[in-house]
């Protein structure tokens, strides 16, 4: 890590743990794929196939939502690689969840930015790095797909710099283009990298070269293609900056690798740049403190919850990430929120596709604690010490409806499963002051029907979401008194979220206009922290 920073116990200093952002189709799976794959975790390229290809419709996500074991034994991967141990934490795909990958971004030090070689910077992974930006992650780049035709080098570096105003160096240099593409050069290591064609899961050869006026590289590169990548080396050398750790730790440059994830080529070298150069577990914000990795005492925050992952079984696993210390089953720990003593003793990691118990685990490492939703995102787990962890928001939804179970009997179930979905994060539920009914927010319109189709699944409960009257929610903060005199004159607008806090539900953007003019003194927001 950063010079001054203390040395971390081995056992965490060996963790690295990251997401995987990318506009959807840009590899994302194939390359996962690939790092279990190294990572010894799964036997053959193709298992984590079908969890991919089901992200592209609606038809299938909900099918993915059924088969929960598959989408759940990917929230978080544990393998090692090397003498690394890296916790790779998956982000949901679609643009309609982006509160949940918001989340999942606070719980990793690093992100690896998978990008098309043919097309670029795409719209989801400028918002996704975006996110990124705003908690200073450090960022390796992943250009893919070099196998076929694909943008110029220098275009695809500067199109990254531009775009995202972000300093880009080359940690390897592609050698031809689609067809005649023959490898590339690691720059950080002085090797070449041959691709073989032919098998897809076999990794590159890997050639040690003197230095760029090594004879050595005429030997395997085809005269022409040889000049020119030593025209571009010149030019690298003039107009890009060389690789830096300080910052690329402080998120200012992202060192890029060219490959192709399917072809298996250029994997292992980005594997290694993240054990080598990507950051150790990181210090960790709390209201009263920042935790950092090497204290002793086990602390951690949930940053995720997900419910009913087995039918058989109605339980949910929240996802912790171990901010500090040396977690063993059996450990009891304290829920901050509630102050109550916990036990826990059937801690899951995730190795692909199998949940296992797990034994022990490290700051860095991200563990799932089955329960029965005494757990909820933004929770804090301590050995005693009343901790709020902080930075992980809840932003208002922007789309409302109510919703409505086609058996009025069935009322009671409709609520258990709203709180249900709440607690998970799946949507913002809210209980109007006046009348009876729900309203539920979301981000995107395809959340309402996943939704309704995990209730009908889960609860065995038809329901229907219909348009609301209201258009957008905030919650209201200020000093208790003013807050009464609002929400005695604003009853028919007045909603308790699933935490118990106040919400005002607006008609028209206007609402919030008039509410700040009447009441100077509430404040109407669009976030909340969790905890
Ligand atoms: P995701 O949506 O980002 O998870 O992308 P996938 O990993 O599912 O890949 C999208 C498509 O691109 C699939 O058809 C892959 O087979 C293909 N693909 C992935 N990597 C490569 C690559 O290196 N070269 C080529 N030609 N195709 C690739």
């Amino acid at each position: 890590m950063l010079d001054n920073a203390p040395k971390l116990p081995p056992e965490i200093a060996r963790r690295r743990t990251f997401a995987i952002i990318s506009h959807p189709d840009a590899g994302k799976t194939t390359l996962t794929e690939k790092f279990l794959l190294f990572g010894g975790a799964i036997q053959m390229a193709g298992q984590v196939r079908a969890k991919g290809e089901a992200r592209r419709t609606r038809s299938d996500f909900m099918k993915l939502e059924q088969e929960r074991g598959i989408s759940v034994s990917a929230s978080a991967m544990s393998f090692d690689f090397r003498h690394y141990r890296f916790n790779l934490v998956d982000t949901p795909g679609h643009s309609d969840f982006s509160e949940d990958t918001y989340r999942t971004l606070t719980a990793v030090d690093a992100a690896i930015m998978v990008i098309d070689g043919a097309k670029g910077v795409e719209s989801q992974t400028r918002k996704l790095f975006e996110v990124c930006r705003l908690r200073d992650l450090p960022i390796l780049t992943f250009c893919n797909k070099m196998d076929r035709e694909s943008r110029d080098t220098f275009e695809i570096i500067d199109e990254i710099q531009q775009n995202l105003a972000i300093d880009v160096t080359p940690a390897s240099w592609p050698i031809g283009v689609g067809r005649d593409f023959i490898g590339a050069y690691d720059l950080l290591h002085d090797r070449l990298e041959i691709m073989d064609r032919a098998d897809r899961n076999k990794v590159a050869e890997s050639i040690a070269i003197k230095g760029l006026d090594d004879p050595a590289l005429a030997l395997h590169v085809p005269a022409d293609l040889l000049a020119k990548f030593h025209e571009e080396i010149e030019m690298v050398r003039e107009l890009l900056p060389p690789f830096d750790r300080k910052s690329f730790l402080e998120g200012h440059l992202t060192p890029i690798w060219f490959g192709s994830a399917i072809n298996s080529f250029g994997v292992k070298e980005l594997m290694d740049g993240m054990g080598e150069y990507g950051p150790e577990p990181q210090p960790q914000k709390a209201a009263e403190r920042h935790i950092s990795a090497e204290e002793t005492p086990v602390t951690g925050f949930v940053f995720k919850v997900q419910a009913n992952m087995d039918p058989k079984h109605r339980d949910r696993v929240a996802f912790v990430r171990l901010a500090s210390g040396h977690f063993q089953r059996g450990m009891k720990l304290m829920h901050v929120r509630s102050k109550k003593p916990m036990t826990v003793t059937n801690p899951v990691m995730f190795l692909a596709a199998d949940r296992e118990l797990t034994e022990e685990a490290w700051a860095g490492d991200i563990i799932g604690i089955p329960n029965h939703g005494q757990l909820r995102i933004g929770d804090g787990l301590t050995e005693g010490e009343t901790l709020r962890f902080t930075g992980i928001p809840s932003f208002a939804p922007e789309l409302l409806s109510t919703v409505r179970a086609l058996d009025p009997m069935k009322a009671k179930h409709l609520e258990k499963a709203l709180t249900q979905f709440a607690e998970e994060g799946a949507a913002k539920v809210f209980k109007p002051m006046i009348g009876s009914g729900y309203v539920v927010g979301v981000v995107g319109q395809l959340q309402f029907e996943v939704l309704a189709s995990r209730i009908e699944e889960e609860y065995s409960l038809p329901v229907r979401f219909e348009p609301s009257q209201f258009t957008s929610a905030r919650w209201v903060m200020g000093a208790k008194e003013a807050v009464e005199a609002f929400v005695n004159v604003n009853k028919g607008h007045i909603a308790h979220d699933s935490d118990g806090d106040l919400v005002y539900l607006t008609r028209l953007r206007w609402d919030i206009d008039r509410v700040e003019r009447d009441h100077p003194e509430v404040k109407l927001t669009a976030t909340k922290e969790m905890m």
